[in-house]
């Protein structure tokens, strides 16, 4: 038999090998969306819109998240308050306030970067759609409603840190989607109506 013949015969026996190592390991396979995995802890996932827990939207209308967002997802227009319509505790709050989904490359750096702690990434992660528009997430979607507003109120909070830093980091270093997803309110909306996702 040829030379070049018995090298092919070779290969394909090793290959054959590589075949029959993994056949009898235990499969990587989940059965997704029923079973899912745990995802890294810090993980990054669909962006919030935080309140105060006396109601006010934390978001005071700045554009540093969307000024530092590398990917130019991010799109704020910022409006005066006035004292018959005082939504943040600040002279300004957020009229217009889009993020797309899309572009966003969930690096983490709107958060980073908002001086209240109003945007922050949950470990959600479940988003797709069909529809393009559907995923350009507008005030009506990240905001949490009022009564899910966590936190100390700003006036209370003692040299202005954050009395919910500690809420905040139990969300985002869960490793746990079921813990990720009752951690923030349209995760806990989404588990109610159970949108794809099963009881475990
Ligand atoms: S996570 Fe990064 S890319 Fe996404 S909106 Fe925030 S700054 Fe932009
Ligand atoms: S989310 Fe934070 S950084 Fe962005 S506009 Fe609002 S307050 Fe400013």
């Amino acid at each position: 038999m040829p030379r070049k013949t018995l090298y092919n015969v070779g290969a394909l026996l090793a290959g054959l090998g590589v075949t029959f190592k993994y056949m009898f390991q235990k499969k990587p396979t989940i059965q997704y969306p029923s079973e899912k995995k745990k995802h890294a802890p810090r993980f990054h996932g669909l962006h919030e819109l935080r309140r105060y827990a006396d109601g006010k939207e934390r978001c005071i209308g700045c554009e540093l998240c969307s000024s530092v967002c590398p990917a130019n997802a991010i799109t704020v227009i910022g409006a005066e308050n006035s004292p018959e319509n005082r939504l943040s505790p600040g002279e300004r709050h957020a009229a217009r306030y889009e993020i797309d989904e899309l572009r966003c490359i969930f690096c983490g750096m709107c958060e980073e970067a908002c001086p209240t702690d109003a945007i922050v990434l949950t470990p959600r992660f479940e988003m797709s759609d069909l529809r393009r528009g559907s995923l350009i997430y507008a005030k009506d979607r990240l905001l949490v409603p009022p009564e899910a507003g966590v936190g100390a109120a700003p006036d209370d909070r003692p040299n202005g840190i954050p009395a919910d830093l500690g809420r905040v980091a139990e969300i985002k270093s869960t490793d746990d989607w079921q813990k990720g997803y009752d951690a923030t309110f349209r995760g806990t909306v989404l588990k109610t109506q159970k949108k794809g996702l099963a009881e475990s």
